[in-house]
């Protein structure tokens, strides 16, 4: 049985017993999924959605080598990681090959939220020190020690939101931040500005703990960092005595295709200190990890202070972690993530041409952002035209996200067995909603000085947005726009016909 109440009955219940800033998809009109496979879920009238962005189903929705895995486990036997057990050193074995030699210490642990307040203590703990590096717009987790250190969260409480002992980063986005595509060495600049804050820091008194950024920003727009940048940056933070964290939760186990983890694209000279992990890891399955060198899991322990979690590592989490590794491997899932990846951007590329709202297409694998934007020139965000193009894909059963500071980039993250006839299928649509748009609003390619949108523009302040997003514009002079500033709040643009749900989509 798939579906066991109405709809309407579903929705009522959620509003009544799940608290309101737990919120759905396109909240104005929710979507209820009761089944998924591969690369397509399913709601209750079994109408087919292609799924762009769930990277937590990262070898395909229910894959019954994953779910068999799971289920035997579970016949036989879960319990804590107190007593010794095969698949929890096996899978320890197992996930540690995937490193560099020096990373080969595993704590299991049951979120990305959880895997980052870990590496928190574990850096604090080897290094005596407190303060903390994090990147502008970045995200990595829901827990008080993290929403400390994400400014994506804490630039929405305003003045005030952002404690002492942090130390926010631009992100290297050769893009749209400080310094560009054009700049003779962006990785070096961007990790300049790392050591200043470190110089800043010690100046009054502050010890930096560690540097934590993804290895390549999601929630920040889809920002791949320029060559040489996390060595530079691991350069000055060891230094300074500090460790460098790498965030995989979103971008981790072989999304990126060439490389099984992302932090490898930087070369081999590059080996964060810590690595922590999530999302994929169990295909949906809530399992995380956090991997370390032995030295600092030393100073961890030598604490005195045991580490327990009663859940992390468990048997059936550790079998469904084989099962995924067996899975990347057996159906060769990095190969297609080149693959298809390639075609998607090449695909992209090709509408770039034809369509001025398009302002760059970057990605590394399946990990891929399309910044739409209103003039090339100046790189102004499109965000409304972004939320637009999401909310009409949604009619058409695709579901992708647009993400980045200014809500802007669409992002593509879906699992990793999305073909290459999903790829012309999303982009096909994406081109009819751009010709659309663009016949609706006077755009020409090729015209850099050319507002797309150019009559009934609105602009106003993003509400309580202090990290220097720009006034935002909306489609239509009647309608407005309401930037929406929270992790997964929604945002809603309304024009004079329809309201069209502007939800900031993130798995
Ligand atoms: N780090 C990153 C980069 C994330 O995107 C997320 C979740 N979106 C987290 C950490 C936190 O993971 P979780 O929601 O599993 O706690």
């Amino acid at each position: 049985m798939t579906e066991v109440l109405s709809k309407q009955q579903t929705i009522e219940l959620r509003k009544k017993h799940i608290g309101p800033s737990c919120k759905v998809f396109f909240a104005k009109d929710p979507i209820k999924i009761v089944r998924a496979k591969g690369q397509y879920m399913y709601d209750e009238n079994n109408e087919r959605y292609l799924d762009c962005i769930n990277n937590v189903a990262h070898v395909g929705h229910s894959h019954p080598d994953v779910v068999k895995a799971a289920v035997k486990q579970m016949e036989l036997l879960n319990t804590n990681s107190r007593f010794l057990h095969d698949n929890l050193v096996q899978y320890a074995q197992r996930l540690t090959a995937t490193f560099p030699e020096q990373l080969a210490v595993c704590y299991f642990v049951n979120s990305g939220s959880e895997a980052n307040d870990l590496a928190l203590r574990l850096a604090r703990q080897f290094t005596g020190h407190h303060d903390i590096i994090t990147l502008d717009h970045a995200y990595h987790g829901h827990v008080t020690s993290l929403i400390d250190i994400s400014p994506y969260k804490f630039h929405q409480l305003g003045e005030g939101g952002q404690k002492e002992f942090v130390h926010v980063a631009p992100p290297p986005d050769i893009y749209r931040g400080k310094y560009r595509e054009n700049h003779p060495d962006p990785g070096a600049a961007y990790a300049e500005e790392v050591q200043t804050l470190i110089q800043e820091a010690h100046k009054k008194g502050h010890q930096i703990a560690a540097f934590i950024a993804e290895s390549m920003q999601s929630c920040g727009g889809q920002v791949i960092p320029p060559a040489g940048y996390f060595q530079k940056v691991a350069q000055y933070v060891h230094n300074a005595g500090g460790v460098f964290i790498a965030d995989e939760v979103q971008v981790g186990f072989g999304r990126v295709g060439e490389k099984f983890w992302a932090f490898q694209l930087q070369g081999e000279d590059f080996v964060p200190d810590i690595v922590t992990m999530g999302k994929p890891i169990g295909n949906g399955h809530p399992m995380s990890c956090v991997v370390t060198t032995r030295e600092i899991a030393e100073a961890f322990g030598a604490s005195g202070m045991e580490y327990f979690n009663t859940f992390g590592g468990n048997p059936v989490s550790c079998a469904v972690g084989l099962a995924v590794l067996d899975v990347i491997e057996k159906e060769d899932l990095r190969e297609n993530a080149i693959r298809v990846g390639n075609y998607l951007m090449d695909l992209l590329k090709e509408q770039k041409e034809k369509h001025p709202l398009i302002g760059d297409i970057r990605g590394v694998g399946l990990f891929v952002g399309v910044d739409l934007v209103k003039n090339r020139e100046r790189r102004t965000p499109a965000t409304a035209e972004a939320q637009h193009v999401v909310h009409q894909l949604k009619e058409q059963n695709i579901l992708l996200s647009a993400d980045g500071p200014h809500k802007n980039v669409l992002k593509f993250k879906p699992p990793l067995c999305f073909s290459v006839e999903d790829s012309k299928f999303v982009v096909d649509k994406i081109d009819e909603i751009l010709t659309a748009l663009e016949k609706a609003t006077g755009a020409r390619v090729g015209n850099g000085n050319k507002e797309v949108v150019e009559n009934g523009v609105c602009k106003r302040k993003a509400p309580r947005h202090s990290n220097g997003v720009p006034e935002q514009e909306c489609v239509n002079g009647t309608g407005s726009y309401f930037a929406g500033t929270a992790c997964g709040q929604e945002s809603a643009c309304h024009t004079d016909n329809h309201v069209v749900s502007c939800k900031r989509i993130r798995t």
